[in-house]
């Protein structure tokens, strides 16, 4: 999508820290850390956010899950929190379907 800045970064026109990368989705650090671990688990496919899964894309943001495991456990991240912001109240600032992926320190709930 033309102006979706997940988009520009996926095809390498903004720059990233790339964790990880196949043919489905992308991986990198996120630019303010929120946590010792922080990284983005985001679908090479343009989805506006979770209420934008339905039949026809689920089966990527399934593998998104799945590299977010895989990325775990070679890092040997035992206690980890994954997140995802719907929607402005909610906080979502770029609207390209992404898992923050939070390790390393202490967390509490709930989330502010
Ligand atoms: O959930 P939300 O939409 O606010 O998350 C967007 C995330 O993208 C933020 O944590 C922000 O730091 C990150 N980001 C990034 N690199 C950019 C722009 C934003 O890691 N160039």
């Amino acid at each position: 999508m033309e102006d979706c800045l997940f988009c520009k970064i996926i095809a390498g026109d903004i720059p990233s820290s790339k964790v990880y990368e196949d043919d489905l989705c992308y991986a990198f650090n996120d630019i303010d850390p929120q946590a010792p671990t922080h990284f983005l688990v985001i679908p090479k496919q343009h989805i506006q956010s979770v209420a934008a899964v339905d039949a026809s894309n689920s089966a990527v943001v399934a593998h998104c899950f799945e590299v977010i495991a895989k990325i775990a456990k070679e890092r040997g991240m035992d206690s980890f929190r994954v997140v995802s912001n719907i929607g402005e109240q909610a906080g979502q600032s770029v609207f390209h379907l992404h898992f923050h992926v939070l390790s390393g320190r202490d967390m509490t709930w709930p989330p502010g």
